[in-house]
């Protein structure tokens, strides 16, 4: 038996071997279990207005007939580009009761990037809402894409009456989305059947569920394919490591649900065990202290920026958190001092995890009851085998001690990337998942992240590609040579930073170049310095290079 799974198996009891513990299951047997189970039980709590299991399957399958009219079967692709609201439950599950596959779509999206992800993922119809500013976008995306059809959804109805002010605002804007353009629906016109629907088979571990996109290693977009049984897997693999496994959390979802962190940790694994998501569309510190105090919540998942954000709101000292008993925190490191912080003011237990887009996404956290190392991301959840490569040649072991390429395998590690088998080779050594991140492991079983491999800035939970911003600062005329690297911020982690050189007679400052660069864009790409130097460092074969500039502003971090 692996080391680490004896290490997991004698600290949470479990006498079965870990591979005959995740039997196939897909994620429509899943939802359905827990609805069939307690159809009374609330949910979604949407800013009060309650959602019952059995009201939400009943969605969903409505959405799934709904969408089988229009055409829609096994495999097709479907888009959600909503923020957390009721119907993206419903449109979730009852896209994957259609047997097509789930594409999750980020409300950060620029109408360009919108595009390309419905291009090349191929997705027919995009559910998203009205009186937001995510219509406009896919207004243009439809009319500018091979996208055949929009779901519009309206909060207006999904909110409870006490909100009536709210629900006259929404209806108003609501009614001029394109009344006379076919192509646009109504989420309520979709779903106005009786949800009677064949169900067509799935194969839990070959069929995909989501298709979510991420920069991988190199930044370039591509969809991870995650099948069924790889997203409820690691809904199990969660839910396994919970001392009190029959707890059912209140949970706060405010992480975006659009992000794999999100769709595990506060959807499908709520769903899972049976428990309740509170919903909140965004991120906005004084509603979520206060959805805690009034729901009782018991868990908030959440990345580090997050917990600091709660920790500097003057409200928090007058919060009553005795409800809160679990938060996972997850996408970036986090600070010792944000936990301990966190843990003082609250009660609750801080827990760190470690995954990835690619492996739906948890590999590794810290146990909930036992001893959190810290700075390390915790053991590999049950089912999930680690190895450590060299970093010049993955086919190797690094030798014991010596930081080498994390990989991973288990039921969470996504079939492949779609449509994409070049990259399938590169991310792959058989079923071992290259992460990209470098690390070690202890004799405990703890993983410890040391250096990241792959160009990426972590910007709090968000991921920034330094070849994104560098292709943007290239459209300045006075831009010869770019390159963007991450460099310590105190509160996102870290923070993209640009340097360029500039054409022959060419004159602007650093300043003006970022004045120029930050408003074109996204909010977590934007660049907290330009630095114009005379030339950029370069390789042997006179490739631009990062490593120098990331030495130099570790070295001058390190002497402050
Ligand atoms: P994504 O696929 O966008 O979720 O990004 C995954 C990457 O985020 C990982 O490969 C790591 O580089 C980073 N990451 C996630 N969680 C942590 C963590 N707890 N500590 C350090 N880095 C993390």
């Amino acid at each position: 038996m692996d080391k680490y799974e004896t290490i997991w198996r004698e600290r949470y009891n479990h006498p079965t071997p870990w591979d005959q513990q995740f039997a196939p299951m897909s994620m429509v047997e899943m939802f359905e279990q827990s609805a069939q189970a307690q159809p009374d039980a609330p949910l979604i709590d949407f800013y009060g207005r309650i959602y019952s299991y059995g009201e939400v399957r009943d969605g969903a399958r409505r959405v799934a007939r709904g969408l089988m009219r229009l055409g829609i079967g096994k495999g097709d692709r479907v888009g959600l580009y909503l923020p957390n609201v009721p119907h993206y439950v419903a449109a979730y599950y009852g896209i994957m009761m259609a047997g097509a596959t789930v594409v999750n779509y980020s409300p950060l999206y620029t109408a360009a990037e919108l595009e390309h992800q419905v291009e090349d993922s191929g997705t027919t119809i995009l559910f998203t809402l009205s009186a937001s500013a995510l219509l406009p976008t896919a207004l243009e995306v439809l009319d500018n894409s091979s996208l055949q059809r929009l779901v519009v959804g309206s909060v207006a109805g999904a909110l409870p009456p006490v909100k009536s002010f709210l629900f006259r605002l929404f209806k108003r804007k609501e009614t001029v989305a394109r009344p006379n353009d076919p192509r646009v629906m109504a989420f309520s016109s979709l779903i106005d059947n009786d949800g009677d629907h064949p169900a067509p088979p799935i194969d839990p571990e070959q069929d995909i569920a989501l298709l979510q996109y991420t920069g991988g290693t190199t930044g370039q977009p591509k969809g991870a394919m995650l099948t069924h049984q790889n997203l409820t897997a690691n809904a199990r693999q969660v839910q396994m490591i919970d001392p009190a496994p029959g707890s059912v959390d209140r949970i706060i979802g405010v992480l975006p649900f659009f992000h794999v962190f999100a769709n595990t940790c506060a959807l499908n694994r709520t769903v899972l065990n049976g428990g309740e998501i509170v919903m909140l569309p965004r991120f906005d510190a004084a509603q979520v202290l206060a959805a805690i105090q009034r729901t009782k919540a018991t868990s908030l998942p959440g990345v580090p920026t997050m917990y600091q954000a709660l920790l500097d709101n003057p409200a928090t000292p007058n919060i009553d958190f005795s409800s809160l008993r679990l938060c996972i925190s997850g996408g970036a490191p986090l600070p010792l001092e944000i936990k301990e912080r966190f843990e003082a003011m609250t009660g609750a237990k801080v827990v760190e995890g470690y995954g990835l887009t690619e492996s739906s996404p948890v590999v590794c956290v810290n146990p909930y009851e036992g001893l959190n190392k810290s700075g390390t991301v915790g053991q590999p959840v049950p089912g999930t085998r680690v190895r450590i490569v060299d970093r010049e040649d993955p086919a190797k072991e690094a030798p014991p001690g010596v930081p080498g390429e994390l990989t991973f395998a288990g039921p969470q590690i996504m079939k492949g990337y779609w449509r994409r088998p070049d990259a399938d080779r590169e991310v792959f050594i058989g079923q071992w998942l290259r992460t990209g991140d470098v690390g070690l492991i202890d004799d405990d079983g703890y993983v410890k992240i040391v250096d990241r491999l792959k160009d990426m800035i972590a910007v709090g939970g968000f991921k920034v590609f330094p070849s994104q911003v560098e292709a943007v600062l290239y459209h300045h005329p006075a831009v010869k040579e770019a390159l963007v690297i991450g460099i310590p911020d105190a509160y996102h982690g870290e923070c993209p930073k640009a340097f360029v050189s500039l054409q022959e007679g060419a004159k602007i400052n650093g300043e003006a170049l970022k004045d120029w660069l930050n408003p074109q864009l996204g909010k977590h790409e934007r660049v907290c310095a330009v630095e114009v130097r005379a030339s950029l460092p370069k390789t042997l074969v006179g490739k631009l290079s990062r490593k120098e500039l990331v030495a130099e502003e570790k070295a001058k971090a390190e002497a402050l």
